[in-house]
């Protein structure tokens, strides 16, 4: 837990200046632990009870989502065009909320959203080799040779080198379950179309073993602790 001068902590958990921060602490309107504290020096921890007059102060928690992404919503904080998947999100503070990667506006199913920047970074970075399941439907049957491709790597349009390996469970004939490590533009649909083949419903199941588990589309729940601490 962080470990703050209290004119820093006031001033960020009240939304001041360190300036007007620091004339509350001097006239003795905060209270650590009960008792008044005048010196805007004093460090206090998540641990401390920190009162401006009868307000108690929390330090800000990271905020972590996961959503069930209907069609038709973009993953971006702002579109001209497109309802964005932050527009889904009733909470009143949205800032520095940002989405965990990328599901195209007509791919469906799980989404991560945070303010933990560092958090955001060990999902997406491709060191990290989190492994993403898509249940994807196809135009035509997937052959076995497909399947066989895409567990090899498979040549994307305009990469250099194949894919990762992959996982891949045949569903029916024109559908899989598809688990990649990697997140390149458009992947999925990439990788089928390196098949000959096109994906026409394209759905995430799962990021590591997180899974949606009832979630209805377009819902949504905080993670739980344990939930943020797959990561
Ligand atoms: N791959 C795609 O092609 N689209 C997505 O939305 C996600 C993965």
């Amino acid at each position: 837990d962080p470990s703050v001068r209290l004119d820093f902590y006031v001033s960020h958990t009240l939304g001041l200046s360190r300036k007007e921060a620091k004339v509350r602490i001097g006239r003795g309107l905060i209270k650590v632990n009960g008792e008044e504290v005048k010196k805007a020096n004093r460090i206090v921890t998540a641990d401390d009870d920190v009162f401006f007059l009868d307000e108690q102060l929390s330090w800000p928690r990271e905020k972590y989502f996961v959503m069930n992404k209907p069609v038709g919503f973009v993953c971006a904080t702002e579109d001209s065009e497109h309802a964005v998947v932050l527009d889904l999100i009733a909470q009143p503070d949205l800032k520095d909320l940002r989405v965990v990667g990328r599901l195209d506006i007509d791919t469906t199913g799980l989404l991560l959203l945070t303010t933990d920047g560092q958090w955001l970074h060990r999902i997406t970075s491709p060191k990290s080799q989190c492994p993403k399941q898509y249940r994807v439907w196809t135009s035509d049957p997937v052959t076995d040779e497909a399947i066989e491709n895409l567990c090899q790597g498979v040549q994307l349009n305009n990469e250099e080198g194949l894919t990762a390996p992959a996982e891949v469970e045949r569903v029916d004939e024109n559908q899989i379950l598809l688990t990649i490590s990697e997140g390149k533009y458009h992947q999925v649909k990439r990788m089928l179309a390196a098949t000959g083949n096109r994906v026409v419903q394209l759905h995430r199941e799962k990021i590591a073993s997180l899974s949606l588990a009832g979630l209805e589309e377009g819902a949504y729940r905080p993670l739980t602790d344990a939930e943020v601490a797959l990561f």
